[in-house]
């Protein structure tokens, strides 16, 4: 009797690695993307390059991003999501450059204030959700202002874990990610019959300057090493032979849904943890 192969989860992301060179996803598709100067937004700006895509690059971090959208032959803006009138540029940067909007992903964020509910202060937190949850409701609206009577296009936002299970991390953050969900499905909900399709995608433990600084700041370790803060994470939570998600893993599921691969898919939330929110390693 032949038995299966045995691969391991390494081995399936090489071959996902070896399939992008096979086929372009995003050909002539026009994308913005706010927060894509680094991170899972810089990984995910290459990769949309990568597949034919014209890229705008929307972010606060000037000389990052305008290096990387010179790379990758798109655009850069500075833009403050918090900001609408912002946001509102950097689609009209698309629309000017390309003539159209076909992809928009809300992917720009912030971390903390962690500590206590006791002792939560109400300007810190009003501050987090004007970035993570007024900017992703900025790009909704002026995308789909752009996309409605011109074919549609597909909204792509970043949630988060945090926004399934509770944590320690910070109260704002997950009642920012929480609200992310709620305001991509009632968009969906309205924006379908247009052709256009509204998602989440929902990473967990990405090693990016955001989480190792959240990890220093938690753990007291000033000198704590993103390669560490992966094993942390890998090791409590991922189900996948204790590696922790990378830049790619996510930019990857965020190709998926951007292009019309996924185009029977909307008000979706597309979670890669490695199984951490859905499993518990306890016998109990
Ligand atoms: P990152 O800090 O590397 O990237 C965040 C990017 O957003 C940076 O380029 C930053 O300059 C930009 N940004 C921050 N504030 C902004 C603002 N006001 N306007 C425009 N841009 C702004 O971190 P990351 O992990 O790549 O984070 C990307 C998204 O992924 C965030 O929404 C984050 O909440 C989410 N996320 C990350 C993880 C993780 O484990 N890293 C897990 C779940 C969700």
């Amino acid at each position: 009797m032949n038995l299966p192969t045995l691969v391991s989860p390494g081995d399936l992301y090489m071959d996902a690695n070896a399939q992008r060179l096979d086929k372009k996803r995003l050909v002539n598709k026009v994308a913005v993307i706010t927060g894509g100067a680094r991170g899972i937004g810089a990984a995910t700006a290459k990769l949309f390059a990568e597949n034919g895509a014209h890229v705008v690059v929307a972010d606060i971090l000037d000389e990052l991003g305008k290096s990387l959208a010179d790379s990758i032959g798109g655009q850069y803006i500075h833009c403050d999501v918090a900001n609408e009138a912002d946001v509102e540029s950097a689609v009209q940067l698309a629309l000017v450059w390309k003539g159209k909007l076909d992809i928009m992903f809300n992917n720009a964020g912030i971390s903390g204030p962690g500590g206590s509910i006791t002792n939560l202060k109400m300007e810190e937190m009003s501050a987090l959700l004007s970035i993570n949850v007024n900017g992703v409701v900025h790009g909704i609206k002026h995308a789909s202002r752009a996309m409605i009577g011109k074919g549609g296009g597909s909204i792509v936002c970043t949630s988060s874990s945090a926004a399934i299970m509770g944590g320690l991390a910070s109260h704002a953050y997950t009642l920012s990610k929480e609200a992310i969900l709620g305001v991509a499905r009632s968009s969906a909900c309205e924006l379908g019959v247009h052709g256009i399709r509204v998602n989440c995608v929902s990473p967990h433990g990405v090693p990016t300057e955001m989480l190792v600084s959240a990890y220093r700041k938690f753990l007291g370790k000033v000198d704590l090493r993103p390669e560490e803060v992966g094993q942390i994470v890998g090791e409590n939570g991922s189900l996948l032979r204790g590696r922790s998600a990378s830049v790619d893993d996510v930019a990857q599921a965020v190709l998926f849904l951007a292009s019309n691969e996924s185009g029977f898919v909307t008000a979706h939330n597309l979670v890669v943890d490695g199984g951490y929110t859905s499993a518990s390693n306890q016998m109990s």
